[in-house]
């Protein structure tokens, strides 16, 4: 029989859950993944409508190499698939202008001179800032914990404070960018990375304009047969490892005894365990399943980050001027994002994505047709009430995407679907239904997200999109490598 050296408890199957399965169970420990849903993954699924397939939630793939590095991690030799973009996107302005985000960087910088007028000496410099950012800052404040000193006392670091000028900290993502470019239409393109994390760009600091260095510079990908493979392949890996899944188990609270975790309690009884991880998000896990003497008040009450509604239409027309992303631009800027933060209302010209995975994945509609997923960002939903807005928002979005693809949509809509900031705090626990659980608009956001354990409870652990180093796929990957290497030092 297999000696395992401690038995984990997994609370939730999100992408981090996942990956964390694969990582402790590799070390040779024996996990249990409880998940209240019926599926997993979380936030990272799919459904069928008709005979169109749709991701449920994330759309845009970075960073490929987290998930080959979880391949290795498992000793597994089944590749993940999947493509390398050469176009990023799509940009439609309301007065006509387009524009295609080309991979190739010359490409791309030539297709913002003759479309916005800019030099291309500041695309490059722009894209170059990104760089830099990431190079000085993303060991420092995605890959490690910032709640140890081990962390702050490498040269890494020191070179990272030496260059904190190059930063900009100072400057906000806008302030940056209006400064560089002379369009507002490029501002607005390189503003628009805020939401990748669900920001505001006109609060968020300068140095979110790293996020546009991982589609950029790195390169945009896509997995051979959608996003959802993603939460299928890291699955898959975990099973082979020997993880057990508990589906349809809602954990109730974690037990302690002498401020230790020491097991969980679910409808079915207590399941102890020597450790428990957590990928729930941390206002709920806070609220919800430990004892209130626990409660962190000033982590938990910072600014949640954005939420979306998202529309999954079956649509019977191709659009041969779509990609697989497309971005149909509000005509106000700073409005826009004042509407959401500030009056925490959805916005009435919202900057509207559309996700086409059949450009790339024929197999997602019938041959002629298309599976767009048509998202636009919205507050998160403080109230945690159903949301009324839904029909209205669908109006707006409808005539937005007909004045720009001077189209008709509503007569090629064959099957639809709809996502809200309610729906998604009850499918998922997500605080309001918020994407990235906190917002970045604060300098200081990447100190103070909920650090990887608990400084309270030993034995409990935390990743996912809510805790550092933050949300989206990416993050949520490096949250898990964290958390594993955290448990492998105390051992
Ligand atoms: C519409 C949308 C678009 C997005 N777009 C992108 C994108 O393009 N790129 C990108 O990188 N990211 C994107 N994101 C963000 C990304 O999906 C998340 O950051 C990431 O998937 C979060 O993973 P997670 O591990 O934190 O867990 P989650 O996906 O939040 O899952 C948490 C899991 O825990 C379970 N759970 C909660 N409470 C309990 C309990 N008490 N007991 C048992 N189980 C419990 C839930 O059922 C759920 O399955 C998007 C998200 C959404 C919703």
């Amino acid at each position: 029989m297999q000696e395992f050296q401690k038995h984990i408890i997994i609370i939730g199957s999100g992408v981090a859950g996942l990956a964390a399965a694969v990582r402790l169970s590799a070390a040779g420990h024996k996990v249990t993944v409880l998940e209240a849903n019926k599926y997993v993954g979380g936030k990272l699924t799919a459904q069928t409508l008709g005979n169109y397939r749709f991701d449920m939630g994330p759309s845009v793939f970075t960073l490929p190499g987290l998930i080959e590095d979880l391949t290795k991690v498992s000793g597994s030799d089944k590749k993940f698939e999947y493509l390398a973009l050469d176009k990023i996107c799509h940009y439609f302005y309301e007065d006509g202008t387009t524009l295609i985000a080309y991979t190739d960087k010359n490409k791309f910088a030539q297709e913002v001179e003759t479309k916005l007028g800019e030099n291309q000496q500041d695309v490059f410099d722009q894209l170059k800032y990104s760089a830099t950012a990431y190079e000085l800052t993303a060991e420092i404040f995605m890959e490690s914990s910032l709640h140890k000193l081990s962390t702050f006392l490498n040269l890494k670091t020191v070179k990272a404070i030496l260059n904190i000028g190059k930063l900009k900290m100072n400057k906000t993502m806008h302030q940056l960018n209006s400064a560089r470019f002379k369009n507002p239409k490029t501002v607005q393109l390189f503003n628009r990375f805020a939401t990748y994390n669900g920001s505001d760009p006109y609060q968020a600091p300068a140095i979110i304009n790293i996020i546009a260095h991982l589609e950029h510079n790195i390169g945009a990908f896509a997995p051979k047969h959608g996003m959802h493979d993603i939460t299928n392949y890291i699955y898959d890996l975990s099973i082979k490892l020997g993880v057990t899944y508990k589906l349809n188990t809602k954990v109730k609270h974690i037990n302690t005894i002498n401020d230790t975790a020491v097991g969980i309690i679910t409808d079915s009884g207590e399941i102890k365990a020597d450790i428990v991880v957590s990928d729930v998000d941390i206002k709920q896990l806070y609220t919800k399943l430990l004892d209130k003497k626990y409660y962190p008040e000033k982590i938990l009450s910072q600014e949640k980050s954005l939420s979306a509604l998202i529309f999954y239409w079956g649509i019977k027309k191709e659009f041969k001027e779509l990609s697989l992303h497309n971005i149909l631009f509000s005509n106000t800027g700073e409005t826009e994002f004042k509407c959401m933060f500030t009056d925490k209302q959805p916005y009435n010209d919202p900057t509207t994505y559309i996700n086409i995975t059949s450009k790339v994945t024929s197999g997602d509609a019938p041959k002629g047709c298309e599976n767009w997923f048509v998202m636009v960002n919205v507050p998160h939903n403080a109230s945690g009430d159903p949301i009324n807005y839904v029909q209205e928002m669908r109006k707006h979005i409808i005539a937005k995407i007909n004045r720009v693809l001077k189209t008709d949509i509503e007569r090629y809509i064959e099957v639809e679907d709809v996502l809200d900031p309610y729906n998604i705090e009850q499918r998922t626990g997500s605080s309001g239904g918020s994407l990235y659980g906190n917002s970045s608009n604060n300098k200081y956001a990447a100190f103070l997200r909920h650090a990887n354990n608990s400084s309270k409870i030993k034995n409990l652990y935390f990743c996912g999109g809510s805790v550092h180093p933050g949300g989206g796929i990416p993050l949520g990957l490096l949250s898990a490598k964290i958390v594993s290497e955290m448990i492998a030092q105390k051992e």
